[in-house]
């Protein structure tokens, strides 16, 4: 298996990945969806509301918040020594009280503070609700882990998605450079210089194989291989790419090594 970064910006990362297999490819990408645990508030105990925002409307915005995430320090509660009912090592209580004393006043989650400073909002300028003078909202949440799995609120990605890699080749016993690829190819990826045929950021190719179809002399192929992709990530900012990837490989092989177990067993 190789893997080679292509582009690489804060929380988003594209990649070139090749010898592995289309399952492969595929698990990795349900691994990361799905399984890579993230902290999301999961309960709110409201103790005043009297903003016009239902309590649940309220709870359901809190729990899309991202928040930082430190997975060495916490367990998911199923999986804690607790058993599940709740202690300092699978939960973190964030409190937001807020007082409304201008005419219009947005809480944000900034707002929320935090029993553990490393878990805190990704984004400190999420507007949570808006409030009008003297109305008040008191909370108290309570952030876990969890995985994708259970609700989209523990997904550690925004997008993670993956295409076969493209080739794009020409004939040129059959071109007559007439430039009809060149001009129909909406990526813009086929070129026509000093009376040379080629195709440039090949990685933007779409395989919408609308060049093909244009080119009456059957000069221009677009092919997959079975191989070889192209990986798009795009985290939520509660994991580093990072920890996505090393945390999606390492539940990987756990549950590889399980299945083997029960494999031996039959
Ligand atoms: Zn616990």
């Amino acid at each position: 298996m190789e893997l080679e970064i292509v582009e690489q910006r804060e929380n988003f990362v594209k990649f070139f990945l090749s010898g592995v297999t289309p399952t492969f490819a595929n698990t990795m990408r349900r691994m990361i969806m799905s399984e890579v645990p993230t902290m999301s508030i999961d309960e709110v105990i409201i103790i005043e509301n009297t903003t016009p925002l239902y309590d649940e409307i309220v709870a359901h915005r809190l729990g899309l918040i991202p928040l930082k995430t430190d997975l060495g320090n916490y367990n998911r509660p199923e999986l804690c020594s607790c058993g599940g009912q709740g202690c300092t090592s699978c939960e973190v209580s964030l409190t937001l009280e807020k007082y409304g004393d201008q005419d219009v006043e947005v809480v944000l989650s900034s707002d929320l503070v935090s029993q553990d400073p490393k878990i805190v909002p990704v984004h400190s300028n999420i507007p949570i609700l808006k409030m009008a003078r003297d109305q008040k909202i008191f909370l108290e949440a309570i952030a876990r882990l969890g995985r994708g799995l259970d609700h989209a609120k523990w997904q550690p990605i925004s997008t993670v998605s993956y295409k076969n890699y493209p080739h794009v080749e020409f004939n040129l016993d059959n071109c007559t450079y007439c430039g009809d690829c060149v001009e129909i190819c909406p990526r813009n990826i086929i070129k026509i210089e000093n009376d040379e045929i080629f195709a440039t950021n090949i990685i933007n190719c779409s395989l919408c194989n609308q060049c093909v179809d244009v080119c009456e002399l059957d000069a221009v192929t677009v092919s997959v291989t079975n191989n070889e992709f192209i990986f798009n990530i795009e985290s939520t900012g509660a994991l580093s790419i990072e920890d996505i990837l090393t945390e999606a490989l390492r539940l990987l092989k756990e549950k590889a090594k399980e299945f083997k177990v029960h494999v031996d067993d039959f």
